[in-house]
């Protein structure tokens, strides 16, 4: 009897640690991180055409206006970590503007689960809002995409999205977005 009562206090206490452990992961993932920058930016409406005129600034000014993370994604091509980042999961309806100047990127039309744990879009609102390049950084050709406006980095580009109606996915920073319900 004794050994029944203590198999049971030895069950409620794994089944309390457990859960326990099950909350706080979800908790770590659950939690948006959310992108705001040190000096506001002012966001385009959701259907601006961008005039081609390019926005620079110094460095210095990119500094003060973002925040560490966001810097370290647009203005160094950083990458942030999966799963852990504002958007990936989000699934409102809205759209996502460049963190750097406001200019309308995504929408939630096009974004897909890619799984990835960084946002995932199979095509940007207007093509003509995204430049790229060809980075080698990680040892093999990849295609690099950024504002085509004030040339933040956003992300890469893969043609490894069968899924999706273009069969591209855009995977992007959440730190180099900004996202507005609709
Ligand atoms: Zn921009």
């Amino acid at each position: 009897m004794i050994i029944m009562r203590s198999l049971l206090v030895v069950c409620i206490i794994a089944t309390a640690i457990a859960t326990g452990c099950s909350q706080t992961a979800q908790k770590s993932t659950d939690q948006p991180v959310v992108s705001q920058t040190i000096v506001p930016v002012q966001v385009e409406k959701p259907d601006y055409v961008w005039d081609g005129k390019t926005i620079e600034k110094p460095d210095s000014v990119w500094q003060k206006q973002l925040s560490p993370d966001q810097y370290y994604v647009i203005r160094q091509a950083g990458t942030e970590r999966p799963f852990q980042n504002a958007y990936y999961d989000n699934h409102a309806k809205g759209i996502y503007y460049c963190v750097g100047c406001g200019l309308p990127l995504f929408s939630s039309e096009h974004k897909f689960d890619s799984g990835t744990g960084w946002p995932s879009y199979y095509q940007p609102i207007r093509p003509e809002h995204i430049g790229s390049d060809t980075d080698l950084d990680i040892g093999y050709p990849r295609t690099e995409i950024h504002c085509a406006r004030c040339d933040a980095h956003l992300g890469h580009m893969f043609n490894d999205a069968p899924q999706t109606p273009t069969g591209n996915r855009y995977c992007i920073n959440s730190a180099a977005l900004i996202f507005k319900k609709e």
